[in-house]
């Protein structure tokens, strides 16, 4: 993502652009995604849902996400705890935050 700003910007796009993002920080996104990304020299943008981070096996851990940074990946918040924003009352808007 920070490519297609640094494009938007410059007015420099390439012919053919693609931008590839993944949601939410599951750990296939590491074992799978990111491998197959280093594979053929691409990178993308992870967006992580913070509060899972350490959390358990199903999302990547800090460990991963500082190697994935370290190799040219963006890593960005997606959310602190991913709630279903359409299920939420207004009410209690500031504590889900
Ligand atoms: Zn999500």
């Amino acid at each position: 993502m920070e490519d297609v700003v640094k494009s938007l910007k410059t007015g420099n796009i390439p012919k053919r652009p693609v931008a590839i993002t993944f949601d939410d920080g599951y750990a296939d996104n590491y074992t799978a995604g990111f491998k197959a990304l280093m594979n053929n020299n691409m990178k993308a943008t992870f967006f992580i849902i913070t509060d899972k981070t350490d959390v358990d096996s199903w999302y990547m851990n800090s460990t991963m996400l500082k190697e994935m940074l370290s190799k040219g990946m963006g890593i960005e918040n997606h959310t602190s705890k991913h709630q279903e924003l359409n299920k939420l009352s207004r009410d209690n808007e500031s504590k889900y935050y």
